[in-house]
């Protein structure tokens, strides 16, 4: 689609298409906004995920009307030791996660949006500016913008709201994600710990399996396939859907949430780690929080309404990778989880809890 009239005052433009962008776009058109997306990377980009949602994505899909996508319910998380011994934790009151290729819902998002009148230009947005009462995009006016650009696009570091603080000096991680086309043989997500990284099973469709593999080292699919000898067995003569493709490094913090008419959504307002599966719930709730004290013209509660969402995501991310990082006695960790599963399920109900 091409840009409309140019006069015309949006309330809101939303510059990245994803799971928060799409959020905020569809919630704004829900509660009465007028809303135009920028999205560089289309409608069917198949964004390197673990493709697991938690139960707080599922209600934020609810909420925002989003349905009707080819999904796979999951209970919990199994962890599985090198030992081959296993922990199954599950959500926390009648909680359910679901499994779906990043790509469908996707469009799920992108279709939702559309029904709601929601106007999508594919393209990148390079050119913002600020003017007393508006900001202008590509030519194009609104009364207020949120970026929600994910962790890769620069135009955050143009706009000088990037982190400036001084790097930690820990080590980054890489993600990488596979498809395998094989029938599912868990109703839960199933993480493998391994001397070097953690591999997770996501079962997305009928005959489908998402296989992501999170380290601190630098590593080829092929390769971190061999530290997970029991999930190569199992999927030795499995065809492959697609290469394997992924993220590095997962780490980045916004400098603010909001300045001025410009708040930030999603992993461009702050990302940890992939280690919980929480990203996609935190981009919806973010997208939906931004749509709405917009609606309710209170936008100086979004950083507080943020670290309400987010908190307990900051809080158990970086124990996680405390207790994963190299230096660390990892093995000893990963003794003790496996001697006291009650830290492992408690995480799990702690994150899984839904923000209200
Ligand atoms: C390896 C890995 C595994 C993960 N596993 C899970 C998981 O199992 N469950 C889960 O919930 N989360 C998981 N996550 C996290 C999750 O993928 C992210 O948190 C989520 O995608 C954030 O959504 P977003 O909308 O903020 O950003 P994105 O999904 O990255 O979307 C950003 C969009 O902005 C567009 N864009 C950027 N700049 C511009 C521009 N200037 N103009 C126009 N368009 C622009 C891009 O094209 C893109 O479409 C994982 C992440 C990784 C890396």
């Amino acid at each position: 689609m091409t840009a409309g009239n140019s006069d015309n005052i949006r309330d809101l433009i939303v510059i990245g298409g994803g799971s928060a962008g799409m959020a905020a776009a569809i919630r704004g058109a829900a509660l009465g906004l007028k809303v135009t997306v920028f999205d560089a990377a289309g409608e069917d980009f198949d964004k390197p995920c673990g493709e697991g949602l938690m139960p707080p994505a599922v209600t934020a899909l609810e909420l925002l009307g989003v349905k009707g996508f080819e999904s796979r319910p999951f209970r919990g998380i199994t962890y599985v030791n090198e030992a081959g011994q296993k922990i199954h934790a599950t959500f926390a009151g009648d909680g359910v996660g679901v499994g779906v290729r990043r790509r469908v819902l996707r469009m799920a998002l992108w279709s939702r949006a559309r029904d709601l009148g929601v106007e999508i230009i594919h393209r990148r947005a390079a050119e913002v500016r600020e003017t007393t009462d508006m900001m202008v995009v590509e030519g194009l006016k609104a009364r207020y913008l949120c970026l929600a650009t994910g962790i890769r696009d620069t135009l955050l570091r143009d706009l000088d709201l990037n982190d400036r603080r001084p790097k930690k000096s820990r080590p980054h991680r890489t993600g990488l994600r596979r498809h395998a086309r094989v029938n599912p043989w868990s109703d839960m997500v199933e993480v493998y710990w391994s001397e070097h990284g953690e591999l997770y099973v996501t079962p997305v469709a009928p005959e489908l399996v998402n296989i992501a593999i999170l380290s601190w080292q630098p590593f080829t699919f092929d390769e971190a396939m061999n530290w997970f000898p029991a999930v190569s067995a199992k999927l030795k003569d499995v065809t492959w859907d697609d290469t394997a493709s992924g993220v590095s490094p997962l780490a980045h913090r916004g400098r603010s949430l909001n300045r001025g008419r410009i708040l930030l959504a999603g992993d461009a307002a702050g990302f940890l780690d992939a280690m919980t599966g929480e990203g996609n719930a935190l981009a919806l709730q973010s997208g939906i929080a931004v749509a709405d004290v917009i609606a309710e013209n209170s936008i100086d509660t979004y950083s507080a309404r943020w670290r309400k969402i987010t908190w307990r995501y900051w809080v158990m991310t970086e124990i996680g990778l405390w207790f994963t990082r190299p230096g660390m006695p990892r093995r000893f960790s990963l003794w003790v989880l496996f001697r006291l599963p009650i830290l492992l399920n408690g995480s799990l109900r702690f994150l899984s809890n839904e923000v209200h």
